[in-house]
Formats: C-alpha cells, structure tokens, sequence
C-alpha cells in the first residue's frame, strides 16, 4: 500500500459558521479508515500553543504563524491536518498555502445573520454590545475567500453533507484512497 500523503484541510469563517463542527463530523467520517489524522482547532490551541496570544492583528499574525509551522510539519510527514480557524485574512491563508503541503481553503460560509442567530458562544451578543474588541465580522474584518478550494453553506447544507463534500475532494484529489460505499 502506498504511504500516505500529507495535507492540510484549512477551514475558514466567521465564528459560529461551523468549523470546529464540520471537523469534528469529518473526522467521525473517517475513523476506521486508518488514515493519520490530527485536528488544530482555534479554541484548543489558543488554550495551549498560543495562550499567551489575543486577538489584534499582530497576535492573530503570531496565532497562525505558529500553527503554520505545526502544520507545516505534519503535512510534509504525512499527516493530513484538519485546521479550523477564523484565519480572517487572505495574505495569511495564503501565506499557509504557501508553506505546507497539499493546502485546501474550505470556506465554511453562512450569512451573519445566522451565526449572529446561532451565537453558539453567546459571543455576538457581547460583540454587538461593544464588549469585545476585534470580533471578526462585527468589529474586525473578515475577508472571504477570493478562490476557495471549497465553499460550505452550513445554512443550507447539513453537517454530514458538509463533511462529506470534503472528504468527497479529497478523495479526488487522491490525497485519500477512495472507499466504496457497500
Ligand atoms: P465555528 O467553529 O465556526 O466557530 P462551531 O462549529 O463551533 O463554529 O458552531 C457552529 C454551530 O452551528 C454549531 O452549534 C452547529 O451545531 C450549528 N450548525 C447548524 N447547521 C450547521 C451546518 N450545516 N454545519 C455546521 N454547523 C452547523
């Protein structure tokens, strides 16, 4: 059997948009296939690698940089990433691209009006109250991806379709040994 490639999955929205959701259900896709397969999360690693870090440009600069490097590991040995990250910036995720291997930009898109809706977090409505400072999409930028790999409607498609459609160019592009359904 052919050794396994690397690649980083680089999901990209706003908060709420469903990310860290989406990876989660990919990776319940996948278990079983024996794939090596390690998930970077915004929550988790800013609780770790990047506690020390907030959310003005430069620390966001310094947040990616960091997991640029951890990727850019672990997708240059094999290891196909699952990264989910508000990542607002395209000179970052392009920067990411730049420097990893087998890089796709999935934009995990739904209106702010949605993710305001949902405030899985309960952060919008502090953001929209002046609260919080720098929020992506309420009073910091988010600029959508010019040319995505992938572009999600998690307010139109379910999370196991979401999932699926990944794992679906993945498989395409071979970076996944195709599994027949029975
Ligand atoms: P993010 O990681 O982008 O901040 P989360 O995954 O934490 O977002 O939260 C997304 C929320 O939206 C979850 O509560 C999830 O259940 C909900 N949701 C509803 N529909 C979808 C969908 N199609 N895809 C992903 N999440 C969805």
């Amino acid at each position: 059997m052919n050794e396994q490639q690397g690649f980083v999955i680089w999901m990209t929205g706003l908060s709420g948009a469903g990310k860290t959701t989406i990876a989660l259900e990919m990776l319940r896709q996948l278990d079983g296939r024996n794939l090596k397969l390690e998930r970077l999360d915004g929550d988790v690693v800013r609780e770790s690698l990047t506690a020390d870090l907030g959310f003005s440009a430069e620390d966001r600069r310094k947040n990616i940089e960091r997991i640029t490097f951890v990727a850019k590991l672990l997708s240059r040995n094999g290891v196909g990433c699952v990264c989910s990250f508000i990542s607002p910036y395209q000179a970052v995720r392009d920067h990411v691209r730049e420097n990893t291997t087998n890089f796709m930009e999935v934009f995990v898109d739904a209106p702010l009006e949605v993710v305001i809706d949902r405030d899985v977090k309960g952060l919008y409505e502090k953001a929209l109250a002046g609260e919080i400072p720098n929020f992506t999409g309420i009073s910091d930028p988010f600029e959508a991806p010019q040319n995505p790999d992938i572009h999600l409607h998690t307010d139109q498609e379910t999370v196991e379709e979401s999932a699926r459609i990944i794992i679906d160019e993945l498989e395409r592009r071979g970076l996944i040994p195709v599994v027949e359904l029975a």
